[in-house]
């Protein structure tokens, strides 16, 4: 090489290097800023829960899983103030504010003090802020963005915080929290009616899928939607049923949600989950812990399409914790998850298992209908487990506790021939402390590779979004826009 092209090369190289570190400097220092962010939460959606699903989507339905398309991504560990293993409250606090605290608590910390999250943040700055759930929107997860309280379930009391704060978009289940007692199927002890305090400030109510599709965003600021009693339905449960098939898939409230949201110039926050993917795992029902991730992996496709058309949102997907210490069988040196024999299977467990309850005569045909027929191994197992309930069953605790103990024996039953069959195991009914995987895309995604705790998350939310996350206080140090703390038991 001669020394002139030496002397270019050099300089090319040290360009090259030079601007290297700058790009490498503005990510260290976080330049990037978001307009948006979308926020969203599997709960209970373990790495295994997601290789799961993705093996059924794979194989079952020939399609690869939205979430496995995401390029970045971290490991988040989601640990208590209290204990290595969270809950939903604890966990949410931390995502969403960056404290930990105890499980059980919302946003309120061990001190007492509460803790003031990103949508509380948000709202300060002009943003809108947005929560989306197919569980009660008065279950921990939801109840987190919008109100605080030291015990998770004081979901009255929570769900009269609702129209303090206001977040624009609210859609969800849990109805029974924001009707009057009067009504039939309440849960509230009081007259307050909710629903009544919403459309008084200036909010569009729905109460179906078909009302939310007939919706046209543009002339619509402010929505509350209640889809549900309870909990949404289990996307199995509701085909063919009239009163739950017009509940409106993830996927359809996340579309009309950002669709609102992001109206506003300023930006936004939205939060947006898949709540019954741990009450699936909380059974060991395989199956439908897989659908219930495919649709909220529906939900995080929207997303992804919303981030293509607007660059400058972020989308993160997490999850609260693992649920169920769900494992594949090790088969000699295969690590495998079989999701073939669970195609058949078009009812959740907890359905089949209510069925049998009512029509204990009926459960051959039961079994059948819901696709799930057993081999003679099988409905020996299902005879046993049966038989042995009803032998060992609890004296002098009353019915009560004799309906629970036969309950869980058939439940039992069942997740355990279904697991057998795709070749998984369970090893706990609760929660585990396994880190949960993150990803990310948009402005900032690269924030989220990496191994980092879950209050790091609410951080680098704030951050992305130019919010300062106001400092953890006492009630009465704060303005009427937040929440109340309790910081005591009983419920208010
Ligand atoms: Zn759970």
């Amino acid at each position: 090489m001669g020394s002139l092209r030496r002397r270019v090369f050099t300089a090319i190289a040290i360009v090259l290097v030079f601007s290297i570190n700058c790009v490498a400097y503005a990510e260290s220092n976080h330049l990037e800023k978001a307009k948006g962010v979308i926020l969203m939460i599997g709960d209970g959606m373990g790495i295994n829960q997601v290789k799961s699903a993705g093996a059924y989507a794979q194989r079952i339905l020939g399609k690869d899983l939205a979430i496995n398309t995401i390029a970045t991504s971290g490991l988040t560990t989601t640990h208590a103030a209290n204990s290595k293993v969270t809950d939903s409250a604890a966990a949410a606090t931390a995502l969403y504010s960056g404290h930990k605290t105890n499980t059980g608590q919302l946003n309120i910390l061990p001190d007492g003090r509460q803790a003031f999250n990103v949508a509380v943040a948000a709202k300060r700055a002009g943003l809108s802020v947005g929560v989306v759930s197919t569980t009660r929107l008065t279950d921990a997860t939801p109840a987190a963005i919008y109100s605080s309280s030291a015990r998770r379930d004081c979901e009255a009391y929570i769900a009269g915080q609702l129209p303090e704060f206001s977040p624009d978009v609210v859609l969800g289940g849990g109805g029974a929290y924001f009707i009057p007692s009067s009504q039939k199927g309440s849960k509230r002890t009081d007259q307050k009616d909710i629903i009544e305090l919403m459309k008084a400030k200036g909010y569009g109510f729905v109460e179906n899928g078909s009302d939310l599709k007939a919706l046209n965003p543009e002339t619509v600021d402010k929505l509350f939607g209640l889809l549900s009693k309870s909990n949404m339905a289990y996307i199995l449960d509701r085909q063919g049923s009239k009163s739950l098939s017009d509940q409106p898939s993830l996927a359809d409230m996340t579309k009309i949600a950002l669709s609102i949201v992001g109206k506003n110039p300023k930006g936004f926050f939205i939060m947006i989950e898949g709540g019954r993917i741990d009450h699936a795992c909380h059974t060991h029902d395989l199956k439908t812990m897989i659908v219930e991730t495919i649709d909220f992996d529906a939900a995080v496709g929207v997303a992804l399409n919303y981030q293509k058309a607007h660059p400058d949102v972020l989308v993160i997907v997490t999850a609260d914790h693992e649920t169920g210490g769900l494992t594949p069988q090790i088969e000699g040196t295969e690590f495998s998850i079989d999701p073939v024999p669970l195609q058949t299977i078009r009812r959740s467990l907890a359905y089949i298992e209510h069925k049998i309850k009512t029509n204990p005569e009926q459960q051959d045909a039961i079994l059948k209908s819901a696709g799930l027929k057993l081999t003679e191994e099988e409905a020996e197992l299902l005879r046993n487990s049966q038989t042995k309930a009803a032998k060992d069953k609890p004296s002098g605790n009353g019915d009560r506790a004799k309906r629970k103990f036969a309950k869980s024996a058939t439940l039992d039953a069942l997740s355990i021939i279904t697991s057998k069959r795709a070749k998984v195991e369970w090893t706990t009914f609760g929660h585990t402390e396994q880190p949960v995987m993150t990803k990310a895309v948009g402005p900032g995604e690269k924030l989220f590779s990496g191994s980092y705790d879950n209050t790091d998350i609410a951080k680098k939310i704030a951050e992305l979004l130019n919010l300062s996350l106001p400092s953890p206080a006492l009630e009465t140090d704060q303005t009427s826009v937040e929440p109340k703390a309790t910081g005591a038991a009983p419920c208010p």
